[in-house]
């Protein structure tokens, strides 16, 4: 189904050795910062040269993370095409295969950087990041993975921004990518058919098959959720 790798070195490095590898995607993470403590948005960078492929995945997965922790999505529906002025072009630029760089949470805001140290909230991302994996790249292959800042040749002790209450963005970007890597190589069967589950950090509590035509709502007084069938 999905096995995962980890790149290390230089960015150039990393993306050369993930096309020599034949990678069916790539994943570069981060967390954001900014000066002003309360910005609030989640971002994906794509490359400038970017495929429809990757700005789809990348929207999806931010819109996602938008969803669960309520936030506002950054640069247009969630995507900044070709980076910060250039800035995180150069990591994804490279790379042969659909390609995107994560800026969920802002490390610099007290609020996201509880739950950049949170086991369950990383569990939390890195189940987004899975599910985007297996919706994007649905039949399975090598997905290569790189820890923003971490394993440079040329700036071996970057670690990132400092994480609000402690640590930096490099270890829980760490974190969060080996979390995606356990669940991705536990799927044994492709998701192909429409799906309903009940996760609890990092555990599937339950799931099953859904008809593709069926409607969903969710009673949040009663706790009931209802499947209608047309
Ligand atoms: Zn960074």
């Amino acid at each position: 189904m999905y096995e995962v790798r980890f790149y290390k070195g230089d960015y150039r490095e990393r993306q050369r050795k993930a096309n020599e590898d034949d990678c069916i995607c790539y994943v570069e993470h981060h967390f954001n910062s900014s000066s002003s403590p309360s910005a609030n948005y989640t971002v994906v960078i794509t490359g400038s040269n970017a495929s429809q492929t990757s700005k789809n995945w990348g929207r999806w997965y931010a819109q996602s993370v938008a969803r669960e922790f309520d936030l506002r999505l950054g640069g247009d529906q969630g995507i900044k095409i070709g980076g910060y002025n250039g800035r995180g072009d150069n990591n994804l630029r490279l790379t042969e295969m659909p390609a995107i760089l994560l800026e969920p949470l802002f490390a610099s805001n007290p609020q996201h950087a509880e739950w950049i140290r949170s086991d369950e909230r990383q569990s939390w991302l890195a189940r987004i990041l899975c599910e985007s994996i297996q919706r994007f790249f649905q039949h399975g292959g090598l997905v290569a993975f790189s820890v923003g800042h971490k394993y440079k040749t040329s700036r071996p002790n970057d670690l990132g921004a400092k994480v609000y209450g402690g640590g930096f963005e490099a270890e829980y970007a760490e974190a969060v990518l080996e979390k995606a890597r356990t669940m991705l190589e536990e799927i044994e069967t492709l998701q192909e058919e429409r799906e309903i589950k009940v996760v609890q950090g990092d555990e599937v509590l339950w799931k099953q098959a859904l008809d593709p035509d069926a409607d969903i709502t969710w009673d949040p007084v009663c706790c009931v959720l209802r499947i209608k069938q047309s």
